[in-house]
């Protein structure tokens, strides 16, 4: 069996590794055969660990640190990526650090003041 992603919904199910594309597993979400990525489970039976993390102050809505660190699947290389990424709003800072585990390449590093940051995501904020 391998773990597939649908593309349409992103629904994470199990199919069989050698069906024809023509008689595909359907997606369980939403009944799509488009998959987004795939990662075969057969070999080891992994677990990716993928930790989220916020610190916040108490009685304060926003957190000041609020982080991420664990494995990602990458559509580029088809495989998971091991990656860091956090956001220090108390120190004002930005990290994003993206390493394949196979290689110990680091695909992305990316480390600058939140302020740089900005315009991202939810940090969409108009200058005046
Ligand atoms: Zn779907």
């Amino acid at each position: 069996m391998v773990k597939v992603w649908c593309n349409n919904c992103k629904t994470e199910y199990e199919a069989k590794s050698d069906e024809p594309s023509d008689r595909r597993t359907k997606c369980p979400g939403c009944g799509s055969t488009s998959r987004f990525f795939s990662v075969n489970v057969v070999a080891k039976a992994l677990t990716y660990p993928d930790l989220e993390y916020k610190g916040r102050p108490e009685g304060r809505r926003k957190p000041f640190i609020k982080g991420k660190i664990g494995y990602e699947p990458s559509t580029k290389t088809q495989r998971w990526m091991w990656r860091e990424q956090v956001v220090d709003r108390r120190n004002g800072h930005y990290k994003k650090v993206v390493i394949d585990p196979v290689t110990g390449e680091v695909i992305r590093f990316c480390e600058e003041p939140l302020r740089k940051h900005q315009g991202y995501g939810s940090a969409k904020k108009k200058m005046h």
